[in-house]
């Protein structure tokens, strides 16, 4: 055991670096120190005409850290130490997304195994722990960018949301699908090594399937060669990637990205995959057992069924399929689940109006058959839970402009009244 002459703790010596007359740092000091300095270099490098784009990321890095450390996760260090566990993980993204819970494991093993990746010891034995990129298959609206956005919160690495659709719509499509990779360059303030140890969320991946197997609709290659481009990020290798704003980086024309480390996340809503599904899980039934497995099989709900092939016939390649070996789904959101919404995510519509009027010293409550006819209308309107807010904002509209002079009661028949004649393609989510 040794003490540090900077902290003053008593420590296993083999944690302890000498340096002259017998002084002594432990490994903690050099690390807080190292982070410190991170990081006031990082803020000193944003300071220039990107300035505002800069800080908004920042601001929101740091905001979502501050609530990600009131939870209890260190999202500065990597250390086997404090690495959330996948249950905390988990936990994190209970207080923010109802339901969900196959997803929200998939998701949380998934950044977990991603973090001890990147922490593997170098041993020779051979064992090298591959990334597991992994895709999520649910309706729109039922949490998919909103659960990669939790988890964004609480990550100590660059994380990054890509909308697929996008790449398919430039001409160059291999520059295009490179430009995911500037998103989390900045994300990572330019520093190369964080971006190669990064978080990319490709939302709407289903938009790129092949669409020439189906005859209903006009041939479309498009679609593959954007997955063809993007396979090769997935796979794992050197990509040039011209920085944007390059005025940081006057000297180069391309940083050269790694995408080795880089964990991909996939979201998609497959529309008509159920159908897929149902055909595939028809032709195995056949035999003895059939009678009984089909009794087994929740027709309502396919999704949790869907597997590799379900995602051929559905139109991506296999090669990308291949690199997307964890597969977990969404469930659509039923009555229930959407009055939790309403009410019960951390931030959830109606916590923020109460946190509203608060302010103007008014106490404000929603009845519950408020609420009830609020869920009744997102669902007449098939709006699911994008509507909610529309709805609720819509409710709440005269009550903001006119500041209740007393405690306020949102009552149903004050909701039916604001939205007698409202337009349901007016709310969108
Ligand atoms: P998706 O990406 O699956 O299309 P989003 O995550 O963008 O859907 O959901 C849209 C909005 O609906 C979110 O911003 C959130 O307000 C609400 N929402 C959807 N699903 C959930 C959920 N499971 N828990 C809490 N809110 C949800």
């Amino acid at each position: 055991m040794g003490r540090c002459s900077f902290c003053g703790r008593t420590v296993p010596a083999e944690n302890l670096f000498r340096g002259v007359d017998n002084q002594y740092i432990c490994f903690d000091c050099v690390e807080n120190a190292h982070t410190i300095i991170e990081e006031q270099f990082s803020d000193d490098e944003s300071d220039d005409d990107e300035g505002t784009v800069t800080k908004e990321r920042k601001r929101r890095q740091e905001k979502g850290r501050a609530e990600a450390e009131l939870a209890g996760i260190n999202t500065k260090k990597l250390t086997m130490k404090t690495l959330p566990k996948p249950e905390k993980i988990k936990s994190f993204l209970d207080q923010y997304v109802i339901g969900q819970d196959d997803a929200k494991k998939y998701l949380s093993v998934s950044v977990y195994n991603h973090y001890k990746r990147l922490l593997q010891p170098d041993t020779n034995d051979g064992v090298e722990i591959e990334k597991s990129n992994i895709i999520l298959v649910g309706s729109t609206g039922t949490g998919k960018t909103l659960m990669a956005r939790t988890i964004a919160k609480m990550l100590a690495v660059p994380f990054t949301i890509v909308d697929a659709t996008v790449l398919t719509e430039a001409g160059y499509v291999g520059e295009d699908v490179e430009s995911l990779l500037v998103r989390l360059l900045q994300e990572a303030d330019y520093n190369l090594e964080k971006t190669e140890r990064g978080i990319v969320f490709i939302d709407e991946i289903d938009k790129i399937a092949r669409k020439s197997d189906n005859p209903s609709i006009t041939r479309d290659v498009s679609g593959e060669g954007v997955q063809q481009a993007l396979l090769k990020l997935l796979e794992g290798s050197i990509v040039n990637v011209p920085p944007k704003g390059g005025r940081k980086h006057p000297e180069q024309e391309f940083i050269h990205v790694n995408t080795q480390n880089i964990l991909f996340i996939c979201g998609g809503a497959f529309d008509g995959i159920e159908r897929k599904i149902a055909q595939r899980l028809n032709t195995q039934v056949v035999g003895f057992e059939s009678q009984e497995k089909t009794k087994r099989i929740d027709k309502e709900n396919l999704l949790q069924y869907v597997a590799p092939q379900d995602l051929k016939a559905f139109g991506l390649i296999p090669e990308i399929i291949g690199r997307l070996p964890i597969i977990t789904y969404l469930e659509p959101l039923d009555r229930a689940a959407l009055k939790r919404i309403l009410c019960e995510p951390k931030n959830a519509i109606t916590k923020q109006y109460q946190k509203l009027l608060k302010m103007d010293g008014i106490e404000l409550t929603f009845e519950e058959a408020a609420l009830d006819y609020i869920v009744d209308k997102a669902i007449e309107f098939k709006l699911g839970a994008r509507g909610l807010r529309s709805l609720t904002e819509t409710i709440m509209m005269d009550v903001m402009f006119e500041i209740p002079k007393h405690d306020f009661v949102v009552t149903r028949s004050l909701a039916e009244a604001k939205l007698a004649k409202i337009d349901a393609n007016r709310m969108v989510g």
